[in-house]
């Protein structure tokens, strides 16, 4: 299988450049964000702290998460309903940082993502996929930008969904989430050694696709 692992900050673009790519190359595209997405969901829908770390670990018990495909589209069960729309939620995003901290919560997750790579050609992006998920992937890319074209795009893209956000909060919002990541004891948010770096600030979509594209045509 050729796996290709996409890290990098929350609003660098790499879902939308993951699914893009994904697609031209006949991939499944895996986003694992989503998995802790729903298990910040389910907290926040049984009222359980996110900070409790107690709490969250025995909730473990009575979720099932999974992924199903739809058209080619990723589509999240939490125990078996389709909640992808739900983990969009602005709350859901602190959420999923929060209960992705808990070493417990990576590895409920862990045999799932390891499991999809094994069988299928995929480009899976995330936090820590180059460095603890497959640290075998044989194309490793670090996406990042400045916080505040991150925080623009983010904007843009929600305000073109026809959602009332605010720009400072959105950037408040992602300063403190990489922080977060970057800064928590498991699995941080980090380039991999042998990851390729693409600070996609001054890049446009288009670039930044077949950069990676040429990337892969070298490495395959
Ligand atoms: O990618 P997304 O912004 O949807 O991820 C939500 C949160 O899930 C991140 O802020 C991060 O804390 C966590 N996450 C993670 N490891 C991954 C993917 C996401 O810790 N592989």
């Amino acid at each position: 299988m050729f796996n290709i692992a996409l890290d990098g900050p929350g609003g660098a673009g790499k879902s939308s450049i993951a699914k893009a790519v994904a697609k031209e190359l006949g991939f499944i595209y895996v986003d694992t964000g989503a998995l802790y997405r729903a298990i910040g969901l389910y907290s926040l829908r049984n009222a359980i702290d996110t900070k409790d770390i107690d709490g969250v670990i025995n909730s473990l018990k009575s979720i099932n998460v999974d992924f199903t495909y739809v058209d080619g589209e990723q589509k999240v069960l939490l125990n078996n309903d389709d909640v992808s729309t739900d983990i969009r939620l602005p709350e859901v995003s602190m959420a999923a940082s929060n209960v992705s901290a808990i070493p417990e919560v990576r590895s409920f997750l862990l045999d799932l993502q390891r499991k999809i790579a094994n069988e299928k050609d995929c480009l899976m992006d995330g936090r820590d996929i180059g460095t603890v998920i497959l640290p075998n992937a044989q194309l490793k890319i670090f996406l990042t930008a400045s916080a505040e074209v991150r925080a623009k795009r983010r904007f843009d893209e929600l305000t073109a969904k026809g959602q009332e956000v605010n720009y400072d909060e959105i950037l408040k919002d992602l300063n403190e989430r990489d922080y977060q990541d970057t800064h928590r004891e498991i699995a941080p948010l980090k380039q991999a050694d042998d990851a390729v770096l693409l600070d996609t600030s001054d890049m446009t979509f288009d670039e930044v696709k077949a950069k990676i594209l040429a990337l892969y045509e070298e490495r395959k």
